[in-house]
């Protein structure tokens, strides 16, 4: 098979072991077998963040990440409650369009999209509203990379007893996270970030009290609520409605390989791969827009050189055509492109990619190092 390296965040270059493992006779999902599965990969979910299986469960869904950030925040909040929504970027203002979308009483806490937020004004926050019930923070914000101190929010939040979700799409399963230490509530992904497996399906791991808290709050949504699809799989082994039957066979496979690589070994590989890119885009005179010190280490958030001739179309074009997909940026104010190190890739792929992006540059007439 044809392998391309995905430099997008998400969904990332698999290995051939996870696509094959989707190729398997036509199953219903309601026999035993499948549920054996299923309760076998819901388990593994938690044991990736080192939840202990008698305080967290993880609750599936058959959606992109986008549904699991949907589902924690219509389904966690008491009634006359409100949420602090911590933002500084695209994935969090996101989160704030949710709140607005259900009409849910909400504060929307900007910081600026190029530096981690302010923990005093956090704080100064929670002590001036005691109705906050809920706090919510990205892990890594995928438009920038910007990794944010999710330890040191979530103690804030219990200090004032609020219940701390984690938006952890783009560093699960590479980033180590630990569930308790790491102060989290509730936590989120899906199968195709960092797993390396397909798009398709997504998972909230969570406080099993919390969810059974959760539920007498007000119901604002029949299929993304998360008690109910928590309490029909706690009753029958299975998801509320059909699941990604394909999808879940391939993150089978993938949890399988995750475990084998190890965690430590894996973020070291992401970690070696970043490196690669940083260094192969200094090389060409590409500057960053994120401070290092304050990067997750997964996505690169590149500024566009001044050079006349720079046309990103152009240059995704040229390295899309040789296997590599390079992606756009999501800050408001500037113009970036993104290379991320998710999926399962390692340093030789990216000095590929580097004499790919060399030639792209040189065919659309670009001086190297490029222009600022
Ligand atoms: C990828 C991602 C999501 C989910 O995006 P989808 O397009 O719905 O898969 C949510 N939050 C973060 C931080 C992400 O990186």
């Amino acid at each position: 098979m044809k392998r391309n390296i995905l430099l997008n965040p998400g969904p990332a270059t698999t290995t051939d072991s996870v696509k094959l493992a989707q190729v398997v006779p036509d199953i219903c999902p309601r026999e035993e077998e499948f549920v054996t599965i299923m309760k076998q990969i819901k388990e593994d979910l938690v044991r990736i963040v080192h939840g202990a299986l008698q305080t967290y469960t993880a609750v599936l869904f058959c959606g992109s990440g986008t549904i699991c950030m949907d589902v924690c925040i219509n389904s966690l909040l008491p009634e006359n409650k409100k949420i602090l929504i911590i933002n500084n970027g695209a994935y969090s203002a996101r989160a704030a369009e949710i709140c607005e979308y259900y009409g849910l009483p909400h504060i929307n806490l900007c910081f600026p999209e190029n530096q981690p937020p302010n923990l005093e004004q956090i704080e100064k926050i929670l002590q001036e509203n005691s109705d906050i019930a809920l706090v919510y923070a990205t892990h890594n914000e995928t438009g920038t990379g910007i990794l944010n101190p999710i330890r040191n929010i979530g103690a804030l939040a219990h200090q004032y007893n609020a219940v701390f979700i984690v938006d952890t799409t783009s560093t699960y399963a590479m980033l180590p996270i630990h569930m308790e230490d790491d102060n989290i509530d509730f936590c989120m992904a899906s199968a195709q970030k960092g797993l390396m497996a397909m798009t398709g399906l997504s998972f909230v791991i969570g406080k099993i009290d919390e969810i059974q808290k959760s539920a007498s709050y007000p119901k604002r949504s029949y299929y993304c609520n998360l008690y109910m699809q928590y309490d029909y799989f706690e009753k029958t082994g299975q998801m509320h409605f059909t699941p990604p039957v394909q999808t879940v066979y391939a993150t089978h496979q993938a949890i399988a390989e995750y475990f084998q690589e190890g965690e430590h070994e894996k973020w070291l590989r992401h970690k070696r791969v970043f490196d690669a890119i940083q260094n192969g885009l200094e090389q060409l005179g590409f500057r960053s827009v994120i401070k290092p010190e304050w990067q997750a280490g997964l996505v690169a958030c590149v500024k566009y050189p001044s050079n006349t001739n720079w046309n990103f179309e152009k240059i995704h074009d040229y390295c899309y055509e040789r296997g590599f997909t390079i992606y756009p940026g999501k800050i408001s104010n500037q113009d970036t492109f993104r290379l991320c190190a998710l999926g399962a890739i390692d340093t030789k792929d990216i000095e590929e990619f580097m004499k790919v992006l060399r030639d792209a540059l040189i065919e659309n007439h670009i001086s190297i190092p490029v222009l600022y």
